[in-house]
């Protein structure tokens, strides 16, 4: 079918040997409530193929989110495995304080850095559950003039426990010039305050010239301008997952309409072992050495 998700390719990444044993995943969404946060990630990755499975809980995610949680999903696709987790988080506003909302969610991934440093040193590497966050998808407004002060600041404190990509939620309301400006904004605003944000790894010359042009592409997309829905329609003889308004439907997986397709490629496709790969290597071992410092006098 066409719901499926695409990771079968990751043995492209990764070392060959890994692939038997699997590969975990954790996504983290966060931003301002009612963005869309838990319906993106519904059609994000929890589509078609996994319905049966996984639709008893998304009525569960729909609701307003108060609380951090994690939900894991095994799935398989072409005989890869996949352990898929995703930290929903709620919105500024939906938790009872709103003061300083930031706190819980920098807390959450500082607690899984650490709870990984105990276990490297305590244990065995094959028994460590490692629930670091690999990724985190900071839904900014449609509505604004682009970032707000909150935004920065948020995206500040987050930026040196895990990679952050930049999305703007319920696209739709935007049109395409808008929109276009609106990206062009937050691209400079990320800029001029200095946001760390993922940054797509420069092409070697050995890469071929469709993955050049996609990574490109990628690049050029950010922020990903996101549209979710949970309804899903029969469009000439497809299903697909749309928005109905009264003047018409947005198709979220049409890449006219909304760039979530790119977000899902880039997520699993083509870089999901490189944000693996640069939470281990750059934002834990950075957390490890000034964990060390801060021990010894
Ligand atoms: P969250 O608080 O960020 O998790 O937002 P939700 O996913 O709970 O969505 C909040 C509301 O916005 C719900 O009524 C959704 O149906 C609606 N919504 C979700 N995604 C979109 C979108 O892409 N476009 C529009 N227009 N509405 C959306
Ligand atoms: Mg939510």
């Amino acid at each position: 079918g066409k719901s499926f998700v695409g990771f079968a390719s990751l043995p492209h990444q990764i070392h060959r040997k890994n692939v038997k044993k699997g590969f975990d995943f954790t996504l983290m969404v966060v931003g301002e409530s009612g963005l869309g946060k838990s319906t993106l990630i519904n059609s994000l990755f929890l589509t078609g193929l996994y319905s049966d499975r996984i639709l008893p809980n998304t009525s569960e995610m729909m609701k307003r989110t108060v609380g951090i949680t994690r939900k894991t999903v095994d799935i398989e696709e072409k005989g890869v495995r996949l352990k898929l987790t995703i930290v929903d988080t709620p919105g500024f506003g939906d938790a009872l304080d709103c003061t300083d909302s930031s706190y819980p969610i920098v807390d959450y991934l500082h607690q899984q850095m650490e709870q990984y440093r105990m276990d490297e040193v305590g244990m065995p590497r094959t028994q460590i559950k490692d629930s670091r966050v690999h990724c985190c998808l900071y839904f900014i407004s449609p509505y604004g003039h682009g970032l707000k002060p909150l935004d920065v600041a948020f995206m500040k404190e987050l930026q040196a426990k895990v990679n952050i990509v930049p999305v703007i939620g319920k696209a739709d309301c935007l049109t395409k010039a808008e929109l276009l400006r609106k990206k062009e904004r937050i691209r400079k605003e990320i800029e001029f305050h200095k946001i760390k944000i993922f940054q797509f790894s420069d092409c070697d010359s050995d890469d071929d010239i469709e993955w050049t042009r996609q990574d490109h592409e990628m690049k050029n997309s950010i922020p990903f301008a996101v549209v979710g829905s949970n309804m899903q329609l029969r469009v000439d003889g497809r299903t697909v997952r749309v928005r109905a308004y009264p003047w018409g439907v947005v198709e979220v997986e049409n890449p006219d309409h909304s760039d979530l397709v790119h977000l899902r490629t880039m997520l699993v496709r083509t870089h999901m072992q490189d944000l693996r790969e640069k939470t281990h290597d750059n934002l834990y071992e950075q957390f490890r050495i000034r964990r060390m410092n801060m021990r010894s006098p």
